[in-house]
Formats: structure tokens, sequence, C-alpha cells
């Protein structure tokens, strides 16, 4: 069945920008957006509050499987909701992020958290963020991106974004971190973050964000015929 408006996968390494560039393609679209990196992170911390370790994959996803998660729509991107509760500004901490990444690398993990994705996509008329939207959740996404950045102005990125959110952050460590992140979610053996075949890439280095939005929304525009 064709969709009345495509999925638009925009993928890519932490700190490629992608999180400003969905909101505002979603935003100019009129699209609904998720936040897939929300989901592994929103298990990271429910794992950290139970007592169950980041490396037990499966009771990682016997709990993926019983958590209810959910995003609220606001101006400020989709907000996650774990059982129920706002749990937006907790999961953005760097324990959690190092713990998504661990908790990603899961193959119960990313089954238990694929249906979910699925289910927000279906339809189309949605701009799903992540690492494997292209390769795995949505292969047969209409609109495919992989954003990139070189790790230093990742990591410049990075802090200044932890720094608009009160979060004292140090350069250095941030790209430590983000060198480990991207290592372990290229070589995972579930679902590696890789373009996919047909995806389009684009390197935000030398981009303006309002470049990268311009030619996502000009490749959807393409895509309805308009
Ligand atoms: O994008 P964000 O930094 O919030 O993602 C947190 C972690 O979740 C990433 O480091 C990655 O390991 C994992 N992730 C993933 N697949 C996705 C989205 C995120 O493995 N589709």
């Amino acid at each position: 069945m064709s969709r009345l408006h495509p999925i638009v996968a925009i993928d890519g390494p932490a700190g490629a920008g992608k999180s400003s560039v969905a909101r505002e393609v979603a935003k100019a679209l009129g699209y609904v957006l998720v936040d897939t990196g929300a989901l592994y992170r929103g298990l990271a911390l429910a794992a950290r509050e139970r007592g169950i370790a980041w490396t037990d994959g499966p009771a990682l996803g016997t709990l993926a499987d019983a958590l209810e998660l959910h995003f609220e729509v606001s101006d400020d991107g989709p907000l996650l909701h774990i059982d129920g509760v706002n749990r937006a500004d907790d999961i953005r901490s760097p324990d959690v992020s190092e713990g998504a990444s661990q908790v990603s690398a899961h193959p119960a993990v990313r089954n238990a958290l694929l249906g979910i994705q699925r289910r927000l996509g279906a339809e189309g008329g949605v701009v799903l963020e992540g690492r494997d939207i292209g390769t795995v959740v949505f292969p047969d996404a209409e609109v495919k991106f992989f954003l990139t950045a070189s790790p230093e102005e990742r990591a410049r990125r990075r802090v200044q974004d932890l720094e608009g959110r009160g979060v004292v952050a140090n350069f250095d460590e941030v790209l430590a971190s983000i060198r480990v992140r991207d290592d372990r979610d290229s070589a995972r053996e579930v679902a590696p973050l890789k373009p996919a075949s047909d995806a389009t890439e684009l390197d935000s280095t030398e981009l303006q964000r309002d470049e990268v939005v311009a030619t996502i929304v000009a490749a959807v525009a393409e895509h309805l015929g308009r």
C-alpha cells in the first residue's frame, strides 16, 4: 500500500545535528516527529532505576516489552513519557547517553523497540530520527538521509547543547564519549550504524542547519511531485 505522505528517515552518528534538523523538517512539513534514540535512552534510565545492568540483554528485552513508552507532542519536540511520567529531561544526561549506547547493542532490545517504532511511523507523514531507520526499521522509507559531521564538530555541538540545558560539559570528555559511542554503534552485529544504500549522505560540518533542512524538505517535495 502506498502512503499518502512519505516516511522521512534521518540517520547518522551522535551529534551530527539530526535532532534539530529533524525537528525543523517536521515543522516545515507539518509531519509527526519521532526521536527513536529517546526510546533507547528511556530504557537505559528505567533499567538503572530497577537495578537491571546495561549488559543484561535478556532482562533489558523483557523490560522494554513491559514499559509503556509514548511521546507527548510539544513545541520543543517529542517528550518521552515512561509509564505515564514525563522523563524527557532525565534521559539527556551523559550517563544515560552511555547507557543508551550500551543497551542498544543487544538484539533483544532492538527487537523489542522495533514494533513501537514501526507503529509510530507506519502511516507516513512522519520524520524518524535514529541510526537504523533507513536500513532496518523502515527500509522502504521514501526519503532517506544520512547526516554526518566531523567528531570535533559533533563534540562542539553536543557541549553547546548540554550547556543550553544547564549541564556543565568538558569538550575532551564529550569528544571521547562520542568516539566510544561511534565505535560501538558501528561495530555492533545487529543494525550497525551505516548509511542505507539508497540514502543521501550529507556532511553537515561545513553546512548551516538551514541548508540541511532545505535540502531534506526539497527532497520530500520532489517525492510528492510538487
Ligand atoms: O540519538 P541519541 O543520542 O539520543 O541515541 C542514543 C543511543 O541510542 C545512541 O548512542 C545509539 O546507540 C542508540 N540508538 C540506536 N538506534 C536508533 C537510535 C538510537 O541504536 N535508531
